[in-house]
């Protein structure tokens, strides 16, 4: 069976290839498409709404089961902020280094027991009869008051899990607890479900 996997994003479409492999999928990405796809615009209000419209978006486009992802940072001192903005937090073209700064400056002088904050991962999944399930990650934390170490990607400098800064801790140990982590762990149960029930 064949899946098409809607990310530009090399390090997640191996990631999903890795876990969708033991359930007799193969996947398909944009590199395999004769014809870029175009961008999706993300204007939904929720990350399992984001994550619907690219993994409808790839539906459309291949005709075959297809997955997205949708994921952020949400901060409590900043009502859920920067959420389903978190990749332009500071504006367009993402900037890691400017995001990590604007919510430096704007959490400027909070306490710690107010410096909350999860990050979120919504998997999509959509059939060519349009059924469709989403799943969610979640993992807590807080924001911490510089950056530290230099592992990961986005807000993992600044983000302190229960093993500690996401930047500092080895890719195994936030892959075992990360919203991401906890997604696909979701993905994989449903779709080994749903994979049962048709046999
Ligand atoms: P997207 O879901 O790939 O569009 O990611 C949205 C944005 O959320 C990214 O650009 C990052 O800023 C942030 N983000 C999502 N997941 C992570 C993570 O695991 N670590 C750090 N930042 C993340």
């Amino acid at each position: 069976m064949k899946f098409f996997i809607a990310t530009k994003n090399k390090h997640k479409l191996t990631e999903l290839e890795r876990i969708l492999k033991p359930l007799g999928i193969d996947v398909m990405s944009e590199a395999d498409l004769s014809q870029p796809l175009e961008e999706t615009e993300e204007t939904g209000t929720t990350f399992e709404e984001n994550a619907l419209l690219k993994a409808k978006a790839g539906l459309l486009a291949t005709g075959l089961p297809s997955i997205a992802d949708d994921s952020g940072l949400c901060v409590d001192y900043l009502d859920g902020a920067p959420g389903i903005y978190s990749a332009r937090f500071a504006g367009e073209p993402t900037d890691n280094a400017k995001n990590n700064a604007k919510l430096l400056d704007l959490l400027k002088d909070v306490p710690q027991e107010k410096r909350t904050a999860r990050f979120v991962s919504s998997v999509a999944c959509v059939f060519p009869d349009e059924s469709y399930f989403t799943v969610r990650g979640e993992c807590e934390g807080y924001i911490a008051t510089e950056p530290k170490g230099s592992n990961g990607f986005g807000y993992d400098p600044l983000f302190v899990s229960e093993l500690g800064c996401f930047g500092e801790i080895t890719d195994s140990q936030k892959d075992s607890i990360s919203h991401r982590g906890r997604s696909l762990e979701k993905l994989y149960k449903k779709l080994s479900e749903i994979l049962k029930e048709e046999k």
